[in-house]
């Protein structure tokens, strides 16, 4: 059982907040308390203490007072006597439109394919409205995992399995490493009960044979560090989570030995210019792989994540991966969005953080169809990202195993109809070459070409250009 104390707590030692901006979060709690007294969950705690777990989730995701406030109240007006227009007069028109963003979503009540698409329309727009509505959303989402064992199976399979294909992909999306991780370690197991203990299996007995050898590592490489008179903030091995060590043993045939980023080291250092001191430091003791260094600084993942890995023939010839990157690398990749100095200090660099929510927004305008809607958000916005160059150097964010055709048809339906050639760093491919990260591509057109070619149906990787192609062809 927690209580309000427990999440005046948790706040002050994540962020320092205003006397005032406490005061409104305690006068929330007392209105929550009041609303849902005398009401129980299904597991037969007191109602309360799911609006209070919510809130503690958004608490230690380092979440603003507005947040917080609403996480307390969110299932006021659904599931009590108090309206939104009660919650208006008293908190005033942020908290409460916040509310009403996680209100109009409803429970996790499963109606059929239309209510479900419906419902995921309604929330991309509100995410696109107000990120925050989002954050309460999967704070709520965390906690019901946390007390599936109250349901009946099928719900509890639907409800990890809906998880794990559209809230685990949106907090990775939006850059939330720590909310993805916790989303996936509850919901895995629950999907894939099997896999969940072959997956653990492997990383428990590699952590126990590689431990001491990493440790010897640490070593070495920390004192060279230091002899640089570099500061090493924290230097710790990092252990890959059973649900993304179990997607990546798909993609190589469950062949381990291919593996390389089981348990890397990470290294955080004060600055940039040191990440790349200690970049060298380990390439000038350790010869690394060709093809495995990645300077994810320079260019960060679509999600915004930052650091350079780089994977070397380490002492007595073991493979070993190193990530380095800055403390607020490291702090950005694990809260993102969730953090409260968005809201204040940073807007420019939120928008241009979800302009990709403001794209899938028009983008389902177009696609009125609820099943074809259901593959476009799978496919198009949930899959393994790339992201590619336009001529100009403009950076385009596209689904892996995407090609020149995704391309255009990405940019605009009438590119995607006049293309009739392209290149890919400057050299001619086929239409249906499959495009890496870093490619640079370019679209020759054919002024005078009106419809894209069917034959590009049977090889576009997103549902986007499938859409759009079908769409000028029936013209
Ligand atoms: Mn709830």
């Amino acid at each position: 059982m927690a209580n309000f104390n427990d999440l005046i707590n948790i706040i002050k030692i994540n962020q320092q907040m205003k006397d005032e901006d406490l005061f409104i979060i305690g006068e929330a709690y007392k209105f929550a308390e009041n609303a849902h007294r005398a009401q129980k969950r299904i597991s037969g705690e007191d109602y309360i203490q799911h609006s209070l777990k919510v809130a503690i989730i958004l608490a230690k995701m380092k979440s603003d007072f507005i947040t917080i406030a609403a996480g307390l109240l969110h299932d006021v007006p659904e599931d009590t006597n108090f309206t939104l227009q009660d919650i208006e007069k008293v908190f005033g028109k942020e908290i409460s439109s916040l509310v009403e963003g996680i209100t109009k979503l409803g429970k996790i009540k499963y109606r059929g394919i239309v209510r479900y698409a419906e419902n995921l329309r309604k929330m991309f727009i509100a995410m696109a409205a107000d990120i925050r509505t989002i954050l309460i959303k999967l704070a709520d989402r965390i906690h019901n995992l946390k007390t599936i064992n109250a349901l009946p199976h099928y719900k509890q399979q639907r409800i990890a399995l809906e998880t794990l294909e559209i809230y685990s992909p949106i907090a990775n999306r939006l850059g939330i490493g720590k909310m993805r991780d916790v989303l996936e370690n509850l919901a895995f197991p629950i999907v894939y009960p099997q896999e969940y203990e072959w997956v653990k299996t492997i990383i428990s007995e590699k952590i126990l044979a590689k431990e001491k050898y990493l440790k010897e590592i640490q070593v070495i490489i920390k004192e060279k560090i230091q002899n640089e008179n570099i500061k090493i903030i924290n230097c710790a091995g990092r252990i890959k989570k059973p649900y993304s060590l179990w997607k990546k043993l798909q993609k190589y045939n469950n062949d381990i030995s291919k593996i390389y980023d089981l348990i890397a080291l990470r290294i955080i250092v004060e600055n940039i210019s040191d990440c790349y001191i200690v970049l060298g430091i380990i390439h000038n003791l350790w010869k690394p792989l060709s093809d495995r260094i990645k300077d994810y600084i320079a260019k960060p993942k679509p999600n915004h994540y930052q650091s350079i890995h780089t994977t070397v023939f380490c002492e007595k010839g073991e493979i070993v991966e190193f990530q380095i990157q800055t403390l607020e690398m490291f702090k950005e990749s694990e809260y993102g969005v969730a953090a409260h100095w968005y809201y204040k200090e940073k807007e420019n660099i939120l928008d241009k953080k979800l302009s990709w929510v403001k794209e899938l927004v028009k983008w389902q305008k177009e696609i009125e169809d609820n099943t074809q809607y259901l593959k476009f958000l799978k496919s198009d916005i949930f899959q393994n990202r790339i992201f590619v160059f336009t001529p100009k150097g403009d950076v385009i964010d596209l689904p892996e195993d995407s090609t020149p055709i995704d391309f255009a048809f990405h940019i605009h339906t009438d590119l995607g109809n006049k293309c009739v050639r392209a290149k890919i760093n400057d050299r001619i491919v086929n239409l249906d070459a499959k495009l890496k990260n870093g490619d640079v591509v370019e679209i020759i057109i054919d002024k005078n070409r009106k419809k894209p070619s069917p034959d590009w149906l049977k090889f576009v990787k997103t549902n986007l250009a499938y859409q759009r192609i079908k769409k000028e062809i029936n013209k």
